[in-house]
């Protein structure tokens, strides 16, 4: 059973998300939390939730993926900043313990000059800060391509940062394939030593959702250009290996590709169900 949907506008709601996701064989998504610039997340609408979730059941959905604002910095320079993020990921939380048991993604941040070190700390601080025993959220750090001073473009990074975590339990790793090729991870001819590697550093077990997207560039470009499957430095060959790997096949995969519209998931999703072997 391959679980795979893609990036989807929240603008209309969780139920119109879970029919757009069916329309197109999806039987997950993602959706932003809030503007991806940040600003103020819309109430919860308690119907529209009730009603999604029951459409998830009969339709056997698997786990859904929220992802945080772009604006979210926990380790900016600016005090000011770093207190909206806090905020932000704090009220994300809470809205999300209407869907329990589902996972909320951010990227950690960068440090924009003040060091990997101070970067980390900051970065665990906030998630000390917001998290809660009670939450039933997992909270994902993303892979990233080590753009400029980002954090988690490294493998490293991210054991530190979730080593700092008192309630890590309650943490995990998605991992982006566009990202993780981008910061020099080479998944198109060494997958099994990346996956090993991986697991070395982190550990597999904490690896929880995959984010699915071919990238414009070469490996180690540190550049963050997602590409449409297969038209990409990474290929299709490279794309469907990762979705059949025995390590990964019980994950689910969210497509952040750039396409202009439903049928163009749809499309790729036709072409990864394709290529997929149930094992
Ligand atoms: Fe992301
Ligand atoms: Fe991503
Ligand atoms: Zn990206």
């Amino acid at each position: 059973m391959l679980h795979i949907g893609c990036h989807l506008s929240a603008s209309k709601g969780y139920l119109a998300m879970g029919k757009d996701a069916l329309k197109i064989g999806a039987d997950t998504f993602q959706f932003f939390t809030r503007n991806p610039r940040g600003g103020k997340a819309k109430d919860i609408d308690e119907a529209d939730v009730a009603a999604f979730l029951k459409l998830a059941g009969d339709n056997h959905f698997t786990h859904i993926l929220a992802h945080a604002p772009y604006t979210m910095n926990a380790c900016s320079k600016d005090a000011g900043i770093r207190g909206f993020s806090r905020e932000m990921m704090a009220d994300d939380l809470r809205r999300m313990e209407y869907l329990p048991g589902n996972f909320y993604n951010f990227h950690p941040g960068s440090h924009v000059g003040q060091g990997m070190d101070t970067g980390i700390s900051l970065i665990t601080e906030q998630l000390n800060a917001v998290m809660k025993p009670e939450q039933r959220t997992t909270i994902l750090l993303e892979t990233m391509a080590g753009k400029g001073s980002e954090v988690g473009g490294r493998f490293e990074e991210l054991r530190r940062i979730i080593d700092g975590v008192h309630l890590h339990e309650k943490m995990g790793v998605c991992l982006d394939t566009c990202h993780v090729y981008d910061a020099g991870y080479d998944i198109v001819h060494n997958l099994d030593g990346v996956l090993d590697e991986f697991d070395h550093i982190i550990g597999l077990e904490w690896l929880k959702a995959i984010h699915l997207n071919d990238s414009l560039n070469p490996m180690a470009s540190h550049k963050d250009r997602h590409a449409k499957i297969g038209e990409g430095s990474l290929g299709l060959d490279a794309i469907c290996r990762i979705i059949n790997h025995p390590k990964l096949q019980h994950l689910f995969f969210i497509l952040e590709t750039p396409q202009e519209d439903l049928a163009g998931y749809g499309a790729e999703i036709a072409l990864l169900r394709s290529c997929h072997q149930e094992g």
